[in-house]
């Protein structure tokens, strides 16, 4: 299965894209993810990333595409892959058909999670990160028994630069203008489906897994 996940920054979508690749066997490919190993390991391609992230922009499209380009190159995604996070506008979308095409590939199916704008800015400022695993929690949804640290593994626990509440509100922006047209985009190529990503993580995994079981059957 080659899916792609859409959604506002928010919806859950490296949440339910962990839970989607574990129930199909296929590699998760989260662009976020990728750039901010790079921003940690100190690379050049962290380096040049981090201000866009950090101001909640996206990065420049030929920087992301070599990048994606270079991950579909490797041999785990033979049998697909789920994307999370790419495309993120029109332009990725129709590179995105040109690296498949070369693979001798074409997306199966796109999954957009839907939220409203006031659900998205609850979630994201209340998401804390561990410094040490990357799990996410929730001050109010999913809190940590050990206050400002993981329970998984001790680690710091941190708020992201670009979910403060002035970064939150230019990602949404940035959302609408340019990445929300994909959905029109892929639903005009009959390959859109879409679920409701409000209420219980484990319900929304359930009714995203049933509905790309029935598009692929
Ligand atoms: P995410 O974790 O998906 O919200 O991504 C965090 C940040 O990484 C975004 O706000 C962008 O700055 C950058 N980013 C992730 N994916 C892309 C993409 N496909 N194109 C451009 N920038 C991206």
């Amino acid at each position: 299965m080659r899916l792609v996940l859409v959604g506002p920054p928010g919806a859950g979508k490296g949440t339910q894209a962990g839970f989607i690749a574990e129930r199909f066997s296929i590699p998760q490919i989260s662009t976020g993810d990728i750039f901010r190993a790079n921003v940690s390991g100190g690379t050049k391609l962290g380096k040049l990333a981090k201000s866009f992230m950090d101001a909640g922009d996206l990065v420049p499209d030929a920087v992301t595409i070599a990048m994606v380009r270079d991950r579909l190159d490797e041999p785990d995604t033979a049998a697909g892959f789920l994307l999370d996070g790419f495309p993120r506008n029109v332009a990725q979308a129709y590179e995105l058909d040109s690296v498949l095409g070369d693979l001798g590939a074409s997306l199966d199916v796109v999954l957009e999670l839907e939220v409203d704008n006031d659900e998205v800015v609850r979630r994201l400022s209340g998401r804390r990160m561990c410094r040490k695993c990357g799990h996410i929690w929730h001050i109010e949804y999913d809190p940590t028994q050990s206050g400002g640290r993981c329970d998984l593994c001790g680690g710091e626990l941190f708020q992201r630069d670009d979910d403060q509440a002035d970064t939150v509100r230019h990602r949404l922006d940035v959302y609408a203008e340019q990445t929300a047209p994909l959905i029109q985009f892929y639903d005009g190529r009959g390959q859109l489906v879409v679920v409701d990503a409000l209420g219980p993580v484990e319900d929304v995994t359930e009714r995203a897994i049933a509905a790309l079981t029935k598009a692929i059957s």
